[in-house]
């Protein structure tokens, strides 16, 4: 909405890190503000080439690959795509001379205008994607204009940029991105949960925490906290905010004054109410929220307390959750095959996703391994141990997760398939059906990324519901 920061930009010296989609985004968008942008990338593939000749030719930008490590003469500022380790010797390079290293996300912030929407902004451990988009459909449904962006969707340069005249802006932020926004300040902003992932990027849980804690920073309305989760409160203590911005908790339990809970079934808000020593408000069902299983309740009660910071009626809130339907391999149901129930939670790619999703159900036969990432096991298989009915392991680090089911479950039949073959994936679906029976589920939620085996989580999720519907058919 109107009045950018052109001026600024002009004649910068700008070295963009990454040829990927945000590296590009930002390389374009800042060129066309006038500054004069490098793109490096350790890489050197055609695909790369490709993209390098349409920057060069088309937007005047400057690629330089196969060396992502040294830093072009005369840089005024890098910017950074998040997958890039804070380590990388091209910082390093920066640092020594005296240049700023900022992400998509900053830049973004920076290229606002005076009157620009506000960010209602999200992060977490697990839930961003859900609760992001459960928040742009309830704003959505109270007639707001709005769009879900950040770490999902159109790039959020391009979303600034735009002449879509936005309201409101509903931002997932990963840790990465906060990383790089020094100085985002966001209206309102939530935690979701706060459990050890990417430690190799951060360095120590106590950096990634600080890193996810810099949502609040600034908050003017609302710092949305996880009541179950002591250290996303922690982290609002320590923000420095707006005057008169109020810390407001989302509980599975009844809520206290000043939080959003669930009373026999019902979401409720007890924050943003008159007299909330006395009142509450109802919001939803637990029915209305697609999945119903508590970590999704969760994220349904964050983006409701978001979307009444901003002033949202209780009725959209009811009308907003109602239209939203997840993304695909979020606990999707694939189908039913002899009275077992396939559920594709390929997106638990680490412990504290899976434990959640193992937790919504009650007899489980559990398709896991991948990628560790440096995790380990023995919590996530002591807290599930009473609901699994059988195991089946695939992938690169399953010895892992074999070994803590002989630690903590050791009753727990286990199949091993020894396997990290694309390919598996069929044999795993068949020995899961050969240790379930009716009224059982099996589930993917792997607790490890994908990559051993497949290019991403989509692709792996996708061979599960392959293999479930060949079982379908096979059966029929
Ligand atoms: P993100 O964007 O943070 O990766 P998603 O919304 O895509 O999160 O969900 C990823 C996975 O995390 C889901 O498939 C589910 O297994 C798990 N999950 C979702 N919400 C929560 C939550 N509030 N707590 C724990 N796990 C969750």
């Amino acid at each position: 909405m109107g009045g950018r920061q052109v001026t600024s930009w002009d004649g910068m010296r700008i070295t963009v890190a990454g040829l990927g989609v945000s590296g590009v985004s930002a390389a374009r968008a800042l060129a066309g503000l006038g500054a004069r942008v490098t793109v490096v990338d350790g890489g050197d593939s055609e695909a790369l080439r490709e993209r390098a000749s349409s920057l060069e030719a088309g937007d005047g930008i400057a690629v330089r690959l196969g060396d992502a490590d040294t830093l072009p003469e005369g840089t005024d500022l890098v910017v950074t795509s998040p997958g890039w380790k804070p380590t990388s010797p091209l910082f390093a390079a920066a640092a020594e001379a005296g240049v700023d290293v900022v992400g998509d996300v900053e830049i973004a912030w920076r290229l606002r205008g005076p009157d620009a929407a506000p960010w209602l902004a999200v992060t977490g451990t697990n839930g961003k994607t859900t609760t992001t988009q459960m928040l742009a459909s309830i704003l959505r449904a109270a007639g707001l204009r709005t769009a879900a962006v950040g770490n999902i969707g159109t790039p959020i340069v391009d979303v600034v940029l735009s002449e879509e005249p936005y309201d409101v802006l509903a931002v997932e932020l990963s840790s990465y991105q906060l990383h790089w926004a020094p100085s985002l300040r966001a209206h309102s902003a939530a935690v979701l949960n706060l459990a050890p992932d990417h430690l190799d990027w951060h360095g120590s849980m106590e950096a990634y925490a600080a890193d996810k804690g810099r949502i609040y920073e600034g908050n003017r309305v609302a710092c949305v906290y996880n009541v179950a989760d002591k250290a996303t409160e922690d982290l609002v203590r320590e923000a420095d905010v707006e005057e008169g911005c109020r810390a407001i908790g989302f509980t599975l339990g009844t809520p206290g004054p000043s939080q959003l809970g669930v009373v026999d079934g019902i979401l409720v808000d007890r924050a943003f109410v008159e007299n909330r020593q006395k009142n509450a408000q109802e919001l939803a069902e637990v029915g209305d929220v697609n999945p119903p299983a508590p970590h999704n309740i969760a994220n349904a009660l964050a983006a409701a307390a978001l979307a009444r910071a901003f002033g949202v009626p209780a009725t959209a809130v009811r009308d907003g959750l109602r239209a939203f339907t997840p993304d695909a391999h979020r606990i999707a149901h694939v189908a039913d095959v002899d009275g077992v129930a396939y559920i594709d939670d390929s997106k638990a790619t680490n412990t504290h996703a899976a434990e959640a999703s193992l937790a919504a159900y009650g007899s489980i036969v559990w398709i896991a391994g991948g990628l560790a990432k440096g995790a380990t096991f023995d919590e996530l298989v002591t807290k599930s141990a009473k609901r699994l009915k059988g195991v089946v392991l695939i992938g690169a680090d399953r010895g892992l997760i074999r070994d803590a089911l002989a630690r903590h479950a050791p009753e727990v039949p286990v199949v091993d398939l020894d396997r990290t073959d694309t390919g598996a994936m069929p044999a795993a679906v068949r020995e899961a059906r050969r240790l379930a029976v009716a009224g059982d589920t099996v589930l993917l939620a792997p607790a490890c990324a994908s990559m051993d085996m497949f290019a991403n989580y989509n692709k792996r999720g996708d061979a599960f519901a392959d293999a479930v519907r060949e079982l379908a058919a096979a059966g029929a």
